[in-house]
């Protein structure tokens, strides 16, 4: 098995990639790696390894301090339909 599972989105259709992350939960996050800074900012970065990190997507010529995910209700047309309500 590979670390992430590829699927396709309920909402959308788009390709998605399954992360596990960290705490065990696997994250929807879109196939394409973002070049980011760990920088605490506003965007969430999943990583490879699981890792969550807050920062900001950058260009790669802006000096990132790696790659990573993101998760895919962020981008999402139809994120709107898996919300559930109780
Ligand atoms: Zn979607």
């Amino acid at each position: 098995m590979s670390r992430g599972n590829f699927g396709r989105c309920a909402g959308c259709g788009a390709q998605i990639i399954w992360i596990k992350t960290k705490a065990g939960k696997n994250m929807p996050c879109n196939t394409l790696l973002v070049d980011y800074k760990a920088d605490g900012g506003k965007d969430k970065i999943v990583l490879q390894t699981g890792e969550v990190v807050s920062g900001t997507i950058v260009s790669s010529q802006d000096n990132p301090d790696g790659s990573g995910y993101t998760s895919h209700f962020a981008t999402c047309s139809n994120a709107k339909n898996f919300r559930r309500r109780r």
